[in-house]
């Protein structure tokens, strides 16, 4: 186990010395797959979010497939903390289909939670959406996704609920998925999918007709670690 996270570390430590940044070898989104997913005891995330967010939500140019559904959020309003370092929350927002695929599977959706430290480093939360039981949490949002032109202002968002008990994840280094493509962004994928009825999914994707994720991007060597304790399914 050990051996292997070392073997993942020095292939990493070998890409940051002998390429440049200008390759963009460690993109996002990813494939979660088994073979490159390594067991270790990973940093604990300590996630404090308010249970009274204010959230003033924007339609960034659906259906262009760059743009989506983003909530930004105050300073204070959530953060997650992991070895010693705080990620501030800035805004989540939404993909159709997911961008992070588990064992080659997608689902209908996916949110991210965008944070950075004190130093602008990136810390993005990805949970996965699954057809299921209506997300009461952001039924605000999805019973009246906002235009372009009229964003949408909401109090006391309970977004401390969007955030399961159980935050056992996948890690890996990656990148934003969007314009510029920026790299040195940490991933959390969080193993535990939320859910969304059909016709909250159904919502989002009137306004991105045509997918609002970026295609699955080799791993070119990274690895991905997991403190998973059981896999989904076999
Ligand atoms: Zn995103």
């Amino acid at each position: 186990m050990k051996s292997l996270v070392s073997t993942c570390l020095a292939v990493a430590a070998l890409f940051a010395v002998a390429l440049p940044s200008s390759a963009q070898l460690a993109q996002s989104p990813i494939n979660i797959s088994k073979e490159a997913t390594v067991k270790a005891n990973l940093p604990k995330l300590s996630f404090s979010y308010t249970q009274k967010a204010n959230l003033t939500v924007k339609n960034t140019g659906a259906p262009d497939i760059e743009a989506t559904i983003k909530a930004l959020v105050v300073p204070g309003a959530g953060s997650v903390t992991v070895s010693g370092t705080t990620y501030n929350l800035l805004q989540f927002h939404f993909h159709t289909p997911s961008e992070h695929a588990v064992d080659g599977e997608e689902t209908p959706m996916e949110v991210h939670f965008v944070h950075a430290d004190n130093a602008g480093n990136l810390l993005v939360v990805g949970r996965r959406i699954e057809f299921g039981e209506k997300n009461e949490v952001l039924a605000p949002i999805f019973s009246k996704l906002p235009t372009i032109a009229a964003p949408l202002m909401l109090n006391k968002v309970n977004i401390k609920d969007l955030i399961p008990e159980t935050t056992t994840s996948y890690r890996y280094a990656g990148s934003l998925t969007t314009e510029p493509y920026t790299e040195g962004v940490k991933w959390v994928v969080l193993s535990e999918p939320m859910t969304f009825s059909s016709k909250q999914v159904a919502a989002f994707q009137r306004l991105f007709p045509l997918n609002n994720s970026r295609e699955l991007q080799p791993l070119n060597g990274r690895c991905i670690l997991s403190d998973v304790r059981k896999a989904k399914k076999d």
